[in-house]
């Protein structure tokens, strides 16, 4: 079980599933930092910080940058997920998507074939790479997707050049 937001499938689709899907989902990280704001002069009232002034040697500095960082970091992730929600009721209220088929991708992320890029041949040697679950072999991959050659174990980027060159 590896959850759809904590993949990088994203780079392996085609740019007209790719932006649609990761609109909301960087949407509602964006709007996170309003309240975000809010919060923080809430916090430094509380914590008798002088907004106006400069953080550093102030009482409670430390604590007002600790709980800080992590609601920043914690808020961003809510609105990243909650996008993600959005994308799931939206196929499945306007698409009727069946509720095994938005547990299938957003639970599971196993995405429909058609929503990868098309299929790349191997740089190096002509092997067709195929979609199935690219992405997942090295820490290149990973972060950026692409594929391992199943024949020569070339690491491919998505743009179909070898990683190494
Ligand atoms: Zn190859």
């Amino acid at each position: 079980m590896t959850w759809l937001p904590f993949t990088n499938l994203g780079h392996q689709c085609r740019a007209k599933v790719k932006y649609p899907f990761i609109a909301f989902p960087m949407l509602f990280m964006f709007l996170s930092f309003e309240p975000l704001f809010s919060f923080g002069n809430w916090l430094g009232l509380k914590l008798g910080i002088v907004v106006n002034a400069p953080i550093k040697g102030q009482p409670n500095e430390g604590w007002f940058s600790i709980i800080l960082i992590l609601s920043f970091v914690l808020l961003m992730l809510v609105g990243y997920l909650f996008g993600f929600v959005v994308n799931a009721i939206i196929l499945r209220v306007f698409f009727n998507w069946p509720s095994f088929k938005l547990k299938a991708v957003f639970i599971d992320s196993i995405l429909p074939v058609h929503w990868y890029k098309p299929s790349k041949v191997c740089p190096k040697c002509n092997q067709p790479l195929g979609t199935e679950r690219p992405g997942t072999k090295t820490f290149r991959q990973a972060l950026w997707g692409g594929w391992t050659c199943p024949n020569c174990k070339c690491d491919v980027k998505t743009n179909g050049k070898p990683a190494s060159a």
